[in-house]
């Protein structure tokens, strides 16, 4: 029985609809770019694995050092004990962020960094004794996990419709722009004193369809919201570690947010482990002899050495200068080709940030998820040998930055083909 039918009788897929689903490819194998099927087929991973795999598959040097730290010790107990691999990770992760980070919380993946985040900016207030800040603002199209608390700050959509109920009240608002950013801040400055944290991904919003606006506008809203000592989270687990043509999106900033979440691209890809980081303003207000000001939160898994090793080898290869300059080459391919198909009819939008390039397919109606165009493009180019995995009609690519410039003009070909074909 082949592996796709095995599959068929156990699995149940993330954000599936598990009726009549196309055939799940079995991959037994990855090098670089590229993933190969059982028959051999070669594919290029040009969605970096649902944006997790920033420096390739299988890469050797992340492999060995996760091979030994399984040899060394795989997991230990994080409350009560500590282990270099989690401490090396955290000095050297604190400087490289933007502002003055000063504690690293440990987790598993970006929802449980951002339930993180969000637990310590409430009981912040609560520890303060200022308990009427409860509310949280967030944008509209937010996208910041799947767990109930990153639910709640995310926009409600088809994602979260059969939760809605059930999700905490959230004061939404839109993406700021030169049009609407006094009418945000007026909104931010009514809400003062109800409002606990603002959390928001710097720049380009993910999952809701790879929107973006401008970071003067995220500086004019931070500004407000310091005013107010309303707390600021910046998850980052999309757009950190390289994405946006720097180690992290909010360098773009002049104002720096008063926590990060990090997980994706934290261990280059290779297993789960999710971050959050917060200054030390955030930290002490937890310090205390009343044990109920304590941050209650752990996971099983919580900086796990594994994950943690994996981590560093993946930052060591981060830092390497040749990894900016990958990093600035394919912002640069980019561009050029997003040059050549400026004003292309079947194109409505289309929009960069550092290795991110987006195409919004015209579709005569309104940019969905649901979008038909999307089976049929992600079957094209797949047939192609490309895996790009179009959110509705919005068609991205996001790929690791040791995509040969090759690779990337065979995409782009594919691409110009696709809106000759499709
Ligand atoms: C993917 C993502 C998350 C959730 O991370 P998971 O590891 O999938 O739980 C949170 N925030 C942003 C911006 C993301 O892109």
């Amino acid at each position: 029985m082949s592996l796709t039918t095995r599959d068929a009788q156990v699995i149940w897929h993330p954000y599936t609809q598990m009726k009549k689903p196309l055939p799940h490819i079995p991959i037994v194998r990855g090098e670089g770019v590229y993933l190969f099927d059982e028959e051999g087929k070669k594919y290029i991973d040009a969605v970096s694995s649902w944006w997790v795999n920033i420096h390739g598959h299988a890469h050797p040097h992340i492999a060995a050092r996760v091979a030994e730290q399984l040899n060394t010790l795989e997991h230990v107990i994080f409350a009560g004990f500590t282990h270099e691999p989690a401490v090396r990770l955290a000095e050297r992760l604190l400087p490289l962020l933007p502002g003055d980070q000063s504690k690293v919380f440990y987790s598993d993946n970006g929802s449980t960094a951002v339930e993180v985040a969000l637990k310590m900016c409430l009981q912040y207030w609560v520890n303060t004794n200022k308990i009427t800040r409860k509310k949280v603002i967030a944008f509209k199209d937010a996208y910041h996990g799947d767990t109930f608390g990153a639910m709640s700050v995310s926009g409600r959509s088809i994602f979260t419709d059969p939760f809605n109920q059930l999700l905490f009240d959230v004061e939404f608002i839109d993406l700021p722009n030169a049009g609407n950013i006094e009418q945000l801040k007026s909104k931010i400055n009514y809400l003062s004193n109800e409002v606990a944290c603002f959390i928001f991904e710097p720049m380009v919003l993910g999952a809701s369809g790879m929107l973006m606006y401008e970071a003067q506008y995220l500086d004019e809203l931070i500004a407000t919201c310091q005013k107010h000592g309303i707390l600021t989270i910046a998850d980052e687990v999309m757009t950190g570690f390289g994405r946006t043509g720097k180690y992290f999106s909010c360098e773009a900033l002049s104002l720096k947010p008063d926590i990060f979440c990090l997980s994706k691209g934290l261990t280059g890809g290779t297993m789960p482990l999710g971050v959050t980081t917060c200054n030390s303003k955030i930290f002490e207000a937890f310090l205390s002899e009343d044990k109920l000001k304590t941050l209650y939160h752990g996971h099983s898994f919580t900086a796990n050495p594994v994950a943690c090793a994996a981590s560093l080898a993946s930052l060591d290869i981060l830092l390497n200068p040749e990894t900016l300059q990958n990093i600035k080459r394919v912002e640069h391919m980019h561009r050029e080709f997003a040059e050549t198909i400026k004003g292309h009819p079947k194109l409505k939008e289309i929009r960069q940030n550092g290795t991110i390039l987006v195409m919004e397919w015209e579709t005569g109606q309104d940019t969905s998820y649901l979008s038909g165009l999307r089976d049929k493009l992600y079957l094209y180019f797949l047939a192609q040998g490309i895996i790009l995995r179009p959110l509705g009609n919005v068609l991205y690519i996001l790929p690791p930055y040791v995509i040969s410039n090759e690779d990337l003009e065979y995409i782009y070909r594919t691409i110009l083909q696709a809106l000759k074909d499709i």
